[in-house]
């Protein structure tokens, strides 16, 4: 599944295909996807708009068009292909965007849990539904080791769940949470309300770091998880426990351990986490 790196790849590696750019033409394969509206007055709504940006709050795609803004969830194995002309339908492909200049922006997902939402402007984006209560990212002001503090005296939950939750960390998924509390050498089952405040400081930073690390190498590609365009990112070169059962620590040789919390598989060092 696509996490915050993944889908900053996306964005930027979309982003210089579309910006600028006017949708002519769209057609909705699957009408569920769209969350806000039938199909017929997505398709209507979207003609004639021009492309202005395409940003990123989290795991969401924010694209602001003149009259509206949609909002793109990629959810499981979503990506947005490119073709320079028009190409027929592809196998799980569900919804097309056509480009005044012959582009065709596609959104394939096999898994089909994609989901589009269109607002009209004039919006206020953090009161949109898909983006109300989300937590901070790292590079927000207000992130800081007294903001998770706050955010975790009251939670009794593993910090493994607490950290996959947005309200909190914005755009943590299963893959960089482990990283995290490997860096930060905090056990995925201690008790959110339990970790100080100075290893909470270390928690912060490791966030930080993880991810912007991740952001410039492209994200991570693993499994059947490739970005846009095909481009694979380089960060699984650089993961300590992720995926690695049974590989001998990078830090100390002990042989990473794999258990589940919550129903996610965590990998984890026992020697480097306690
Ligand atoms: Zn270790």
């Amino acid at each position: 599944m696509p996490e915050l790196p993944e889908v900053e790849t996306v964005r930027r590696s979309l982003e210089p295909f579309i910006k600028g750019e006017t949708i002519s033409h769209v057609q909705v394969f699957l009408p569920r996807m769209i969350r806000t509206h039938d199909a017929e007055t997505f398709e209507r709504g979207l003609a004639q708009q021009t492309i202005r940006a395409l940003s990123r709050r989290g795991k969401h795609l924010i694209w602001d068009l003149d009259d509206w803004v949609m909002i793109s969830h990629l959810r499981m194995e979503g990506k947005f292909l490119i073709a320079e002309e028009n190409v027929p339908k592809m196998t799980h492909e569900h919804v097309r965007i056509q480009l005044t200049r012959g582009r065709h922006v596609i959104y394939h997902d096999v898994r089909t849990f994609g989901t589009f939402d269109l607002y009209q402007k004039p919006v206020t984006l953090k009161t949109l539904p898909p983006l109300k209560g989300l937590g901070l990212e790292p590079w927000d002001d207000g992130f800081s080791a007294a903001y998770l503090n706050a955010k975790m005296h009251a939670r009794q939950a593993p910090i493994k769940s607490v950290l996959l939750d947005q309200s909190i960390i914005l755009g943590l998924g299963n893959i960089y949470a482990d990283e995290v509390l490997f860096c930060a050498g905090i056990h995925p089952r201690t008790k959110a309300h339990k970790i100080s405040l100075k290893r909470l400081e270390r928690l912060a930073e490791c966030v930080k770091t993880i991810l912007t690390r991740a952001v410039e190498l492209g994200g991570t590609t693993i499994r059947t998880y490739e970005n846009t365009l095909g481009i694979d990112g380089l960060f699984q070169n650089e993961l300590y426990v992720h995926t690695l059962e049974n590989e001998p620590c990078r830090i100390c040789q002990t042989p990473i351990r794999r258990i589940k919390i919550g129903g996610r598989s965590t990998y984890y060092c026992k020697s480097c986490q306690h």
